[in-house]
């Protein structure tokens, strides 16, 4: 192997040939692997199946949790997530299984009626926009395009969304009505939000009042090294500057017990709590207490939940590391093809190879047996405009087949870059 920008046209040619003689032989094994989406695996559910044995649900307040109420959740389960976010009890709506749906919900709430401080639902801004940080979560951004939204791209820094283009688009355009964020361990690039760049968040000027942070804590306690990282809590920052009705907290026991079995949950001002408790009431009576207190009797409290992912982490950590030893060994020596991010802790790692090899990187791998999340699905209508990143989900497959996929995955990425640079 050597650096592939240094190679003549010969070299390369005889690379290439190399390439797609191995690349041969692992089509020839008829694998089927999967590396697409962050899903956890088999063995991590089962360390949730002690939450199904419980059979007494009878509440804290001696309520019955089978029965109908409680919209905002059970008292003892906004105690939790209000430790697991660092707000108040108060501040906690508790909800069903995804929290997708929630972020759904108020989207639709903003388009139908609008917020106490809109001028108009947002159905009624002709020219409505939504800021996307890219890379990002492709389910947040199909949501706002399902709305009518024009995505407007974002760039990430590895402290963030970049700021200067944040509060510039936000001071100037009333239209501009949101922002999607996962501030902790970012889908895809496993960034942190820097404290700097929360405190920008809450206290920035906006043009539109009614102007709205999604602000996605998927990640929140999903460490991956021993340092467990914590940031300023945005609803409380935003509250210093009487900004906290801009805020919308979310997070999930998706990958903490049950991804299609968990709790969601929101954290926002009492004031908006008020005002979607209203909304929500006409939707629904009240989600699954039942499964609200199975979750609340396993795990606790936050000290709880960080004691169970600490039982994950020790089966995705190797994951993580073959992935990163594959690219290693396999890339770097072949020059300044490639590069990805060193996540420290939540579901993903970013690749991003020469610019226009993305798409045939991850045809490549179709082909023999590897699916990854399509290139460009990171970007506002799936269009990376460099043609470069790849998002790799290496917590659901087991070991051998995450080292045989990043073994598969390197080869593709050597074989496409050297086609595009002998094209
Ligand atoms: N938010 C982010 C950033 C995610 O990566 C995911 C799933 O991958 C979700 C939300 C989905 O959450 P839930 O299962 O609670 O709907």
């Amino acid at each position: 192997m050597a650096n592939y920008l240094a190679m003549n046209r010969d070299e390369l040619t005889a690379e290439k040939a190399a390439l797609e003689a191995e690349y041969k032989k692992f089509q020839a094994k008829g694998l089927k692997l999967n590396m697409a989406r962050g899903k956890p695996g088999p063995h991590q559910m089962d360390l949730a199946m002690d939450l199904l044995k419980m059979n007494d649900y009878t509440t804290d307040a001696g309520t019955d949790a089978r029965n109908y109420g409680e919209l905002e959740g059970l008292q003892e389960a906004r105690v939790l997530f209000a430790d697991v976010f660092g707000v108040k009890p108060e501040e906690v709506f508790v909800g069903g299984n995804s929290s997708l749906q929630l972020m759904y919900n108020l989207v639709n709430i903003g388009y139908v009626f609008g917020f106490p401080e809109s001028p108009c639902p947002w159905s009624q801004v002709e020219k409505r926009k939504f800021l996307c940080p890219v890379p990002g979560y492709d389910r947040h951004f199909a949501i706002t395009e399902e709305f009518g939204f024009e995505l407007v791209s974002v760039p990430m820094t590895p402290n963030g969304p970049d700021m200067d283009i944040v509060e510039k688009l936000v001071a100037e355009d009333p239209d501009i009505k949101g922002i999607w964020c996962v501030p902790q361990y970012s889908n895809p690039d496993g960034y942190t939000y820097s404290d700097e760049t929360i405190e920008r968040f809450a206290k920035m000027k906006t043009a539109a009042p009614d102007f709205k942070i999604f602000w996605d804590e998927a990640y929140i306690v999903h460490h991956l090294t021993d340092e467990i990282i914590e940031t300023p809590v945005l609803l409380n920052e935003s509250k210093k500057y009487g900004n906290e009705n801009r805020v919308f907290m979310f997070t999930s026991t998706s990958k903490i017990t049950f991804p299609g079995a968990g709790v969601s949950a929101i954290a926002c001002s009492e004031s908006s709590m008020k005002y979607i408790c209203k909304r929500f009431s006409v939707m629904i009576i009240s989600y699954d207490k039942m499964n609200q207190l199975r979750h609340v009797r396993f795990l606790k409290n936050k000290e709880g939940v960080l004691a169970h992912m600490a039982k994950h982490r020790r089966r995705l950590v190797p994951c993580f590391d073959a992935v990163k030893t594959a690219f290693k060994n396999n890339l770097i020596p072949c020059g300044d093809i490639a590069h990805w991010t060193d996540p420290k802790g939540g579901y993903f790692i970013s690749l991003y190879v020469m610019p226009g090899c993305a798409k045939r990187v991850a045809g490549l791998c179709k082909d023999a047996g590897l699916t990854l999340t399509g290139a460009g699905s990171a970007y506002p209508y799936h269009k990376d405009p460099q043609d470069s990143h790849l998002r790799i989900a290496p917590t659901y497959p087991s070991l051998d087949e995450v080292e045989t996929a990043s073994e598969l995955l390197c080869i593709c990425v050597r074989l496409a870059v050297a086609e595009k640079l002998l094209a």
